[in-house]
């Protein structure tokens, strides 16, 4: 078996127009589950995979991975495999959480739902995987795929989600990550946390789908995992829960093992990856119940410390060749203790927490498990102890309203003056698996006048807080050059912010080196000048 995973995360159509500077976890898990079975496996960029010169040169199997944003993408990718291979096509990821778009749409084999670790497994030593022509009998009795049989789309069961030992028991490949372009510049995702401890339920409809049982609320952890109507659990916009479940963290030793490999492959910047970072090490205190509240018990602060200090007590981040940053908090979460103790080992570098609306009932009626109220709490938190918040808005949701949307625009200014650095904005995108996932998407800011207030408010904080960083001095990592004007180079701040344009700086290509913030170009990106003394 030759196979070729394919990433094609956050490409759209087929080219990453942001976020450049990012490698998710999924498809080095699926890469270490091949290893584990002895098959040898490489990734590409669905950028590269698509470039006219890529014809798939001895490769006879395709697993390609994205999002549900993804699927011109990947349904390009397909029909060019298939102009050059009978090989199978899996497709993984979002996407194939809703398995029309993975196989009727985009043309794949088998879409695998879920968490793909098992299941590409038993599709392994099925020996599924080794036929052009997808064994229907053996497919039938594997849990978690989908496939097409005369036409008609078969969507077997799902599988259980994995005990947090066995997750454990799996390991990312470290050595396919020097196949990505930029990987030394890059924010590597480093999972550490899977699944999500929200099991609220989105209420918007309440009167006509809620039972109000009042289980998801007010239940024990095992009450809360079960809604009698099968609404969807968590928040109405995100498929978490659905697809992965109640949280499990892995080993520190398994975290760290990983962490140093990428490091001495020349990755420079990595993210703890989790739906919540305080999340970890919860799951084990109320194990073997399912983690499915979002507020008790209160962080494993212990675990969540020894995690922290055996990772920034590796040589490269203590002596700043490297950075480590985690991803996302829940507002319910970050106690006072909780703050302390992450702005005891990462002060000075950003975490995101999300808002999303500033409206309580809204945030109630979209499963929110926390208050703006908290939210700004956790913010104020943050800040305080040394941290960078980002915080995360969505425009369109489901429920939004002039007088919402007037309330997101208050907590946006309110945000930035408790500390937030950063405004994030999404427009609402249903999700499959999602509570939301038969609404419509959110209108474009430019065609709603409640989603417009909301975007012109985050662009304002941005671009105002951009100009506050000119005349600063940041640490960045030299990445490659600027394609509109190959005399300068992109670079990315060590410890995340604004896109770099770097003046000239020729032969420094991988480098880390201090650079002066000389202007602002856009609620993206700022110019800067190398300070030659760093370099
Ligand atoms: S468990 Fe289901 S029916 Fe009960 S309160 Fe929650 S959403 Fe309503």
């Amino acid at each position: 078996m030759n196979p070729l995973i394919v990433d094609a995360n956050a490409v759209g159509a087929g080219v990453k127009h942001a976020t450049l500077d990012v490698i998710g976890s999924g498809p080095r898990a699926i890469a270490g589950v091949l290893e584990k079975r002895g098959v040898e496996a490489h990734i590409k960029t669905a950028e590269e995979a698509l470039k006219r010169t890529e014809n798939f040169s001895g490769c006879d199997l395709l697993l390609v991975s994205g999002m549900t944003s993804d699927l011109p993408a990947v349904k390009r990718l397909v029909s060019k495999w298939r102009k050059h291979s009978k090989g199978l096509v899996l497709v993984g990821g979002p996407i194939s959480s809703n398995p029309r778009d993975a196989l009727v749409k985009a043309g794949g084999d088998i879409a695998v739902i879920g968490e793909a670790e098992e299941t590409l497994i038993e599709l392994i030593d099925t020996r599924v995987l080794e036929s052009e022509s997808p064994l229907k009998e053996s497919l039938k009795n594997i849990r978690g795929v989908s496939y097409l049989e005369n036409g008609s789309l078969k969507i077997n069961d799902l599988r259980p989600v994995m005990k947090r030992t066995v997750y454990d028991g799996f390991t990312p490949s470290t050595k396919v990550i020097r196949e990505y372009p930029r990987y030394y510049a890059s924010r590597v995702y480093v999972e550490v946390v899977r699944g999500c401890s929200n099991y609220l339920r989105a209420k918007l409809n309440s009167d006509s789908t809620c039972a109000k049982c009042r289980r998801c609320v007010e239940g024990d952890f095992e009450e809360r995992f079960y809604c009698p109507l099968g609404l969807q659990p968590g928040c109405g916009y995100c498929s978490v829960p659905s697809l992965f479940g109640p949280p499990r963290s892995r080993s520190v030793s398994k975290i760290s093992l990983e962490i140093d490999e990428l490091l001495s492959e020349g990755v420079r910047r990595i993210v703890l990856s989790a739906p919540d970072f305080l999340d970890y090490g919860r799951d084990v205190l109320v194990e073997p119940e399912p983690l499915t509240n979002p507020r008790q018990p209160e962080p494993n602060y212990e675990l969540i410390e020894g995690l922290l200090s055996a990772l920034t007590s590796i040589e490269a981040f203590s002596k700043g060749e490297a950075s480590l940053i985690v991803e996302n908090l829940k507002a319910t979460l970050v106690t006072e203790r909780a703050a302390k103790l992450l702005g005891k080992f990462l002060a000075g570098t950003p975490v995101n927490i999300g808002f999303e609306t500033g409206s309580e009932e809204h945030g109630r009626m979209i499963g929110r498990s926390s208050t703006p109220r908290e939210t700004l709490k956790a913010i104020s938190r943050l800040k305080k102890a040394g941290l960078k918040p980002y915080v995360y808005f969505i425009h369109g949701l489901p429920g939004q309203t002039r007088r919402t949307a007037v309330e997101s625009v208050k907590s946006i200014k309110e945000s930035i003056r408790v500390g937030a650095e950063r405004i994030i904005l999404y427009r609402f995108q249903p999700l499959p698996m999602s509570a939301f996932s038969d609404h419509p998407p959110g209108h474009p800011a430019a065609k709603n006048l409640s989603s417009r207030m909301i975007f012109e408010a985050s662009r304002r904080a941005n671009m105002r807080m951009k100009e506050a960083l000119v005349g600063k001095i940041i640490r960045v990592v030299v990445s490659e050059h600027y394609k509109r004007d190959p005399r300068k180079y992109i670079a990315y701040p060590m410890l995340h912010g604004p896109v770099v344009l770097l003046e000239a700086v020729e032969g420094l290509e991988r480098r880390i080196l201090d650079a002066k913030i000389v202007s602002v170009i856009s609620d993206r990106m700022v110019k800067a000048i190398p300070l030659k003394e760093s370099f």
